[in-house]
């Protein structure tokens, strides 16, 4: 399920919420202050959150797949 990454408009609280592919801003909702004005950020959680070596093509590491 993929982590979708928010930041609420009013409180200014970023937080991150599990959700079905296709939600809405409108399912979301602040945890902390309940409001539902909340922007979605661009979350870069798509498969592996190893951004300090990304291997070329070329570099082939025995832990990958
Ligand atoms: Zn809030």
């Amino acid at each position: 399920m993929p982590i979708y990454e928010y930041n609420c408009l009013d409180c200014g609280r970023e937080f991150m919420l599990f959700q079905k592919m296709g939600a809405s801003e409108s399912d979301s909702a602040c945890p902390q202050c309940k409001s539902t004005k909340v922007k979605k950020l661009i979350s870069s959680f798509s498969c592996s959150s190893d951004t300090s070596s990304v291997p070329t093509a070329s570099t082939h590491r025995s832990g990958g797949m």
